[in-house]
Order: structure tokens, then C-alpha cells, then sequence
């Protein structure tokens, strides 16, 4: 038994810090976890969770106008915001409830505050000291809004789950995750919606097919997409709504702006300066391959460190650290490669390994196999949406790279490819492999 009040202390019970909690404790450690806001992190409370919520929210004003051609009348629909925000807020606060019974019963002790550090095996909470042999950083990150005129006008993704009444109008500005996804769900729930981008074309990264697709798509349903559109001052109108000025002096009044340009790690007043802990050219907490600081004593996972911003993956690591501490024998580093990711939007965007400009950049030759198609569902529903499957083979070993999809359900269909994409499959095994039939999945099969 060591002299220090925990083996491991972590502070943010978040994706990563709950998962590295109770693996620890699981394993034999003493084990207490810090949290100033909410049990779950981002994901559970103002992220994943409850956008997905929203977005199963927005999708049913599609659904509704698909059904007359199925033979359903309904009388007109309408939407409640408020009884949307309080099931949810609901629901959240069940996840709260599952999260703090997991810790309990894991034997975890939490700790309720803000904690800060005061040396690299002493924290602060409140007025109260503990020590630990060993610290774990995994305070996730916090959403990022340039400096200009009128900024205080604007929300981030932490305020959009709480508005007191959904506007009418509404601009979002970004073009990555979140602002796609954003622009979908207050476009569905009915919000006369922009969206301006400050490139030539959003979700800069994703595999250029599938980003024309999805501008086309997107329009056709009504959203004011705007391109090179630099915010340059924001002013509030007497009437209460918003003036926004662009650089290139276009214009336009909305109720609300919501800005999704990107997220930063969460490290004020943490005291890493009582610390040897150091910061990469990006500002995340710099940690090796096996999640060490610079300090001896501390490490970091999840979103306070340079890794891809998603909930499995600080999970992943929250588990790799755990055994790596406490179970070395069944440690395992967090393998990144093909990492599946969907956009929740209307509809999904899922993409899995290279795209096609990465891997041309890394030299592959390629087939490239694509697909646009009206879903079956779209056919009797009188809707031309229409879906985009993009597949890319490698020339000389036939193994799959990238998968990239456009359409109901992606993200679902996508996650089963990725197991494929993991085991190494050639294209000869999906030529191989006979489709369900009739599904848009099949599509992936039977392309040639
Ligand atoms: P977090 O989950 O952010 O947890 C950090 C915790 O630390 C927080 O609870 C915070 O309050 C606490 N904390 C911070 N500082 C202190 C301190 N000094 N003392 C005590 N506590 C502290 N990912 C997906 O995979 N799929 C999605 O669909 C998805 N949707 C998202 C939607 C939105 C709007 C956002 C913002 C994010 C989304 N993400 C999604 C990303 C995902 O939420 C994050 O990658 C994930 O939550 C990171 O986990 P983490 O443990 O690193 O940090
Ligand atoms: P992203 O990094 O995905 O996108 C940020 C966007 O903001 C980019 O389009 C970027 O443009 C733009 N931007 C950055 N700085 C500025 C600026 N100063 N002025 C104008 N535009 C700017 O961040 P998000 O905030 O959308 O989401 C954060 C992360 O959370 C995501 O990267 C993702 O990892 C995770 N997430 C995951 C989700 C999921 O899995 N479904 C859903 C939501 C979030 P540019 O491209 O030109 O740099």
C-alpha cells in the first residue's frame, strides 16, 4: 500500500476518464475521479447523445412527407420544442444516473469540483487535497470561437441543447462535424437555415465525392449554403435579431447563430504549470504513443490530446491505459488505423479508411467503384434523394482502402464494413460475399 490517498487520480469524468476509472478500479487500484459539471463528459450531455437525439427529432418532418406516398394522410404535424428538450434532458439525466452507479459499483470515489494541480502527485478540489501515485489528465475539450465584432451574440454546441424556444431563422457557421450536423437538425425541425463555410467547400478531410454529393444534396433541400463566407461583425437589431456582415460584404438578419469551429482542449486553471507536463505546437497535452506526459507521474487521454475527437476512441484509450497501469500484461496500444466515422446528419455521412485523394497522395493506383441511386424507400415516397457508395481497391493487392457513403442509416451500415476493412478484405471478398436483398447495403457488394 502506497503512502498517497489513491493509486490513481483522474480528473474529467468524461468518455475517456469514466472508461479509465472503472477499469482501474476493476483491476485492484484505488481509484478517484474528479468532475466539475456533468457524469458522462461531452458525449453524454452536451455532444453524441443528445445531438443524436435532435437528429432523430428532425428527421420526421422527411418522414411525414415520405408517408403520404405510402397511402398515409396526416393531419398537419406540429413540433414542440419544449417537450423534445425535457425528454431529453430526461434521458440525459437517466445517463447521469447509469454513470454514477457504474463508478459506484466499481468502487470509484468521486469527487464533485473542479480540480487543479497543485504538484505532479497533489490535487485540489474545492478546499479539499488528495494525493495519488499517479494522475490522469482527461478533461476532453471545449468549443472554439474566433475573436470579432459581436461575438457575444453567438452560441457554441454547449448552449444549443438548452434554448428556451427554437428560432426561425437560423445561421450556423463552420463547415466540419458539427456544423453539418446542426444545419441538418435545425433545417429538419423546421428553421429557415444558412450555413456559411469560410473555404471554397465544407468538411475539409472527407473524401471529395462525397463532399459534392453532399453540397448537392443539402441544397436540394432547401439549406443557404454559403461558400467563402468569412464572418465579419455580428450586431443585434432592436427587434432582437441578428445583423451578420461577411467579409465580402454580403449580408443576411437571422434569430440565432450557432458556431461550430472546432473545439479546443479544456486546460484553464488546471495548474499544469505545478507540473512537468508540456504542450504540443497545438496547445494539447503532449503524451507519447503509451499516453505518458512529460511527467513522470501523469498521463492524458481523449480529447486534451492530439487524437481523433470521437467517444470510441477516448473510451479505447481509457481501457488501454487502464491495463497498461494495471494489467501490463493485457495492454494493448489503441490501434488508429481505419477509424469508421458518420456525420449525423440528413442524411448520414459515414466514411472508413482512405480517401481518394489520400491515397492517390500515398501513391495507390486505384479502382474506383461508385454508385448514386434513389433508395428503394425514395421511390413510392415520390423523393429524389438520392444516396452515394463510393469504393476504393487497390490496383496491385485488390485490398479495399475507403469506403465512403452518402445516405439513410450510413453510419449503421458503414460500422460492419469496418470489421471487413480491419480484417484485410480484397475486393474479390465482397465480390464474393452475396447481398441482402433488397437493401442499399447490398450495393457495396455488388458493385463492379
Ligand atoms: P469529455 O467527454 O469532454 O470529458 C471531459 C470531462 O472533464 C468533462 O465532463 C469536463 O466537465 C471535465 N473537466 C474538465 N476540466 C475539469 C477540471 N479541471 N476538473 C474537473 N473536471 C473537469 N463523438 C463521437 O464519437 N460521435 C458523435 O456523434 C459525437 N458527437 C459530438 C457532438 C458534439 C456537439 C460534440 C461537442 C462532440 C461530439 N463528439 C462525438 C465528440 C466526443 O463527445 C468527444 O470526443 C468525447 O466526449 C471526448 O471524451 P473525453 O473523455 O476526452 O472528454
Ligand atoms: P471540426 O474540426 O470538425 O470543424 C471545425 C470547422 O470550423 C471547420 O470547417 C473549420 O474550417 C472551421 N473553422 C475553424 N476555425 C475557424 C475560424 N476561425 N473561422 C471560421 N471557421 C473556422 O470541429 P467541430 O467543432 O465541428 O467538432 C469538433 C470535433 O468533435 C470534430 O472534429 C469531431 O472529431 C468531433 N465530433 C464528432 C462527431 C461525430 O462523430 N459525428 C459530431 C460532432 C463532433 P477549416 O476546415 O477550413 O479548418
Amino acid at each position: 500500500m502506497s503512502d498517497y490517498d489513491f493509486d490513481l487520480f483522474v480528473i474529467g469524468a468524461g468518455s475517456g476518464g469514466v472508461r479509465a476509472s472503472r477499469m482501474a478500479a476493476s483491476f485492484g487500484a484505488r481509484v478517484a475521479v474528479a468532475e466539475e459539471l456533468y457524469l458522462g463528459g461531452t458525449c453524454v450531455n452536451v455532444g453524441c447523445v443528445p445531438k443524436k437525439l435532435f437528429a432523430y427529432a428532425a428527421h420526421f418532418a422527411e418522414d411525414f412527407a415520405d408517408a403520404r406516398g405510402y397511402g398515409w394522410d396526416l393531419a398537419d404535424a406540429s413540433f414542440t420544442w419544449q417537450r423534445l428538450l425535457d425528454n431529453k434532458n430526461a434521458e440525459i439525466t437517466r445517463l447521469n444516473g447509469i454513470y454514477h452507479n457504474l463508478l459506484t459499483a466499481a468502487g470509484v470515489t468521486m469527487v464533485h469540483g473542479r480540480a487543479r494541480l497543485l504538484d505532479s502527485h497533489t490535487v485540489a478540489v474545492g478546499d479539499k487535497t488528495f494525493t495519488a501515485e499517479r494522475i490522469l489528465i482527461a478533461t476532453g475539450g471545449w468549443p472554439f470561437i474566433p475573436e470579432f465584432p459581436g461575438r457575444e451574440h453567438v452560441i457554441s454546441s454547449n448552449e444549443v441543447f438548452y434554448l428556451d424556444q427554437l428560432p426561425k431563422r437560423c445561421l450556423v457557421v463552420g463547415g466540419g462535424y458539427i456544423a453539418i450536423e446542426f444545419a441538418s437538425i435545425f433545417h429538419g425541425l423546421g428553421c429557415d437555415t444558412s450555413l456559411a463555410y469560410r473555404g471554397e467547400q465544407f468538411l475539409r478531410g472527407f473524401d471529395q465525392g462525397l463532399r459534392d454529393h453532399m453540397v448537392v444534396t443539402m441544397q436540394n433541400k432547401g439549406l443557404d449554403l454559403r461558400f467563402n463566407a468569412d464572418v465579419a461583425r455580428i450586431d443585434k437589431q432592436a427587434d432582437g435579431s441578428l445583423h451578420v456582415e461577411f467579409k465580402d460584404g454580403e449580408s443576411l438578419d437571422t434569430d440565432l447563430v450557432l458556431y461550430a469551429t472546432g473545439r479546443r482542449p479544456k486546460l484553464d486553471g488546471l495548474g499544469l504549470e505545478n507540473t512537468e507536463v508540456a504542450l504540443d505546437d497545438k496547445g494539447f497535452i503532449k503524451v507519447d504513443g503509451d499516453y505518458q506526459t512529460t511527467d513522470s507521474a501523469i498521463f492524458a487521454i481523449g480529447d486534451v490530446t492530439n487524437t481523433l475527437q470521437l467517444t470510441p476512441v477516448a473510451l479505447a484509450e481509457g481501457m488501454a491505459l487502464a491495463r497498461r497501469l494495471y494489467r501490463p500484461e493485457e495492454y494493448r496500444p489503441v490501434d488508429y488505423a481505419d477509424i469508421a466515422t458518420a456525420v449525423f446528419c440528413i442524411p448520414n455521412i459515414a466514411t472508413l479508411g482512405l480517401t481518394e485523394e489520400q491515397a492517390r497522395a500515398n501513391g495507390h493506383k486505384l479502382d474506383i467503384y461508385e454508385s448514386r441511386f434513389r433508395p428503394m424507400r425514395n421511390t413510392l415516397a415520390g423523393n429524389d434523394e438520392q444516396s452515394f457508395m463510393k469504393l476504393l481497391v487497390d490496383q496491385s493487392t485488390d485490398r479495399v482502402l475507403g469506403i465512403h457513403m452518402v445516405g439513410p442509416d450510413a453510419g449503421e451500415l458503414i460500422q460492419g464494413l469496418a470489421v471487413a476493412l480491419k480484417a484485410g478484405a480484397t475486393k474479390a471478398v465482397f465480390d464474393a460475399t452475396l447481398g441482402i436483398h433488397p437493401t442499399a447495403a447490398e450495393e457495396f457488394v455488388t458493385m463492379r
